[in-house]
Formats: structure tokens, C-alpha cells, sequence
């Protein structure tokens, strides 16, 4: 397939990783901010290809995983009236709420429906004037042009019987909060590169001046992520911290201007609620004034709606790469995909889904020692 499988190239995968074991002189640790890069990187096993030493950190990149709790409570809530058709992406319907998730809510007589485009959740609006038609809208950057696209079309089409649960969420600002915690160990990034072609890349120099880390945009392919961490290691080595673009086949320096008009037009910068991190000032999107009227969060009066995160669940720390999901204690035992108890092990680009998918049940450059122990080929050694 035209730009997957020439981005999977063992050949090429054997020169990259030869040049990052040159390299590396010292440990080093890198977060891969977007869970679509932690899937790649835990199903082709690359994070067990590095030298020893070289740590990557699974970032806060996806979008499910960090929609708060407060944010799943109200669309309960929502979808739960009678008059309500709730539209949603699927992976968020086994998102647990306090209590309960969508499909509980379809169960019990709820008109949840899963959708594949917010342009969807129009349509259904459009056909069935007499019911109130809410799309659960969150995501990062990269989701949010579709969105604000749902918003217009539902206002040139003069509906009145559309709005959006808003939980849009922006990739620089949880940087910057990651940087700043005590606790960080992350000294580059591998930055989101579907973020990037919306956005550009205007927003990374500062971070990596002022945090002085390396930040290097990179794809979601085997190859793209080796070069990511080529560059990355290269620029630590050196002593440097700059903006890289290692996906220019999808990024460019200024984004899609198009897509960031129209997201000037809709949106305002606001302050969001991280699931298991916390509130982060100014890290995600607001409907703007004039679009109130699409606000479902206005419209059914939900905002009052605050829910505490449950204890057990450490997916805040996984998030923030302070843990790896096999460190949790309840990793496959109290919660695995079919009972998730957070929603890194509900989503798809969940790292604890991940890790549980690809059986990655010991620290990285273990298992294949181990297995190896285990068969009488070598003796297993402690990872340093
Ligand atoms: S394994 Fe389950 S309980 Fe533990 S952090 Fe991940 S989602 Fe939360």
C-alpha cells in the first residue's frame, strides 16, 4: 500500500537502527506524545530493537484516554434524555463514567448511535427535525477541523436541532505541563505528526528553547518513528534542542491555513480538565460566543456536572509516562479490555490496551531474554 509499505522496509529499519546504536552514548529518554505512535512502536516491538539505555515514554497522546471522567459523566447525562439522539465516534461508547458507559445507556432504551464523521451526526439531525441531535466532539487538533466543518454546515443548513459536546484538547500546552512537572524524565519529543499537518509547527520552537529538549515531528510508520528517534538522539548527543521535521510528506511549517481559519472562527482557546493529570491552563477548545447556540454543554445545562477520578485507576500516571501500564497492579487482572477501568485500556491507541494487545507483559528488552531463558538458550539477566 502506497506510503505504508515502503515505510515498513527491513532493510532500511536494520540502517536506521544501526545509526541510532552508533550514536547513543549515554542513556537517554524520549516521549512519543500521540498513542497511534504507541501502538506502532509496541506492535513492531521497536522499543525493544533500541540500545540499552535508550527509554521511550509513552506520552499523553490519545485522544480517548484523556477526555475526563466529568466530560463522560455529562454525555451520560445527555444521551440519557429522551429526546436526545447521541452521536459518537464507537471507541468512546466503553469509556467508563462514574457509574455506568454509552452502551449501559443504549441497554437501557438511550438512542445512542455510533457515527464515522461528526458530517454524519448533521445528517441525522437534518432527517429528524423533531429530536435534538448531540455529537460527542473530542479529540485533538487533528479531529477538530471536522468538527468546526459540522458546526457550519449544521449553520448554513439553519438547524436548530444540532449542538456538540465539546472536549477538544491541544497537544503544545500538555507538553509544557509534562515539561514542568518535578517528576518529568522525558529529554525529547516525538512530536504528533497529524497534529502538525493542522497546525504547523509555529508552536514548538519555544517549548524546545525553553525546555531545551529536541522536538522532532515525526510520522506513525515503523521507518518514520526510527528516524524520529534517529534525529532525536542525534540532537541530544550534540548538546542541541531544536524543531525537526521528520514527516515532511504530511507536515508542513505553516499546517492547512484553511483548517486553521476556520478553527479561529469557531473555537476559543479554554482551559480543560486532563483525565488523570488535571486542569491545564488554556490546553483545549471552546465553542466561540457567536457559536453558543451549538454548545450542548449550554444547551442541556450540564456544566455543573464534576466528577472525581476513582483511585485505583493510574492511567493519569501512564499518561504522563511516570508508570508503564505492566506497573499498574491492576493491568490484567481487575482491568483488561473487556472490563477497563480507565480509558487507556479502553482505546485503541491506549497504552494500556497496547500493552495488553501485544502481550507486553514485562519491561522492554526483557521479554525476548526472557523467552529466550525460558527455552534454555539464555540465561535471563536483570534488565540494568
Ligand atoms: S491497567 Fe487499567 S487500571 Fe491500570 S492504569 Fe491502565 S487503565 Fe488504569
Amino acid at each position: 500500500m502506497k506510503y505504508i509499505e515502503e515505510f515498513h522496509d527491513p532493510g532500511l529499519a536494520a540502517g536506521l537502527l544501526d545509526d541510532i546504536r552508533a550514536t547513543v552514548t549515554r542513556p537517554w529518554a524520549l516521549m512519543e506524545v500521540c498513542g497511534g505512535q504507541t501502538h506502532s512502536i509496541i506492535r513492531h516491538g521497536i522499543d525493544q530493537l533500541l540500545p540499552d539505555g535508550l527509554e521511550l515514554i509513552h506520552g499523553p497522546g490519545c485522544p480517548v484516554c484523556v477526555t475526563p471522567l466529568e466530560m463522560i459523566d455529562k454525555a451520560l447525562a445527555i444521551a440519557s434524555r429522551p429526546e436526545v439522539v447521541f452521536c459518537s465516534f464507537g471507541d468512546m461508547l466503553r469509556v467508563p463514567g462514574t457509574d455506568r458507559d454509552l452502551f449501559r445507556v443504549k441497554s437501557a432504551g438511550g438512542d445512542v448511535r455510533v457515527v464515522y464523521s461528526p458530517l454524519d451526526a448533521v445528517e441525522i439531525a437534518r432527517r429528524t427535525p423533531d429530536r435534538e441531535v448531540v455529537f460527542f466532539g473530542i479529540g485533538f487538533e487533528t479531529t477538530a477541523p471536522a468538527n468546526v466543518m459540522a458546526v457550519h454546515q449544521a449553520r448554513r443548513l439553519g438547524l436548530r436541532n444540532f449542538s456538540m459536546l465539546v472536549s477538544h484538547v491541544r497537544v503544545p500546552p500538555a507538553m509544557e505541563a509534562i515539561m514542568r512537572s518535578p517528576e518529568c524524565r522525558v529529554q525529547g519529543f516525538l512530536a504528533a505528526g497529524h497534529v502538525c499537518s493542522v497546525m504547523g509547527l509555529t508552536e514548538y520552537p519555544p517549548l524546545a528553547q525553553r525546555y531545551r529538549v529536541p522536538i522532532v515531528v515525526t510520522g506513525f510508520e515503523p521507518l518514520d518513528i526510527l528516524e524520529g528517534i534517529r534525529r532525536a538522539v542525534h540532537q541530544l548527543e550534540r548538546g542541541e534542542h531544536r524543531v525537526e521535521n521528520a514527516y515532511p510528506r504530511a507536515v508542513r511549517d505553516e499546517g492547512n491555513p484553511a483548517a486553521l481559519a476556520m478553527l479561529a472562527e469557531v473555537f476559543v482557546p479554554a482551559d480543560r480538565a486532563w483525565r488523570g493529570i488535571g486542569r491545564i491552563p488554556d490546553s483545549g477548545w471552546s465553542l466561540a460566543p457567536a457559536w453558543r447556540s451549538f454548545d450542548a454543554e449550554h444547551r442541556f445545562q450540564v456544566g455543573g456536572i464534576t466528577t472525581e477520578e476513582p483511585e485505583v485507576c493510574r492511567s493519569g500516571d501512564v499518561l504522563q509516562g511516570l508508570l508503564k501500564p505492566h506497573e499498574c497492579e491492576a493491568f490484567g487482572t481487575l482491568c483488561t479490555p473487556r472490563t477497563p477501568l480507565g480509558a487507556t485500556m479502553v482505546s485503541s491507541e491506549g497504552a494500556c490496551a497496547a500493552y495488553y494487545h501485544y502481550r507486553r507483559l514485562q519491561p522492554a528488552g526483557t521479554t525476548a531474554r526472557a523467552a529466550q531463558a525460558a527455552a534454555g538458550t539464555e540465561e535471563a539477566t536483570p534488565v540494568g
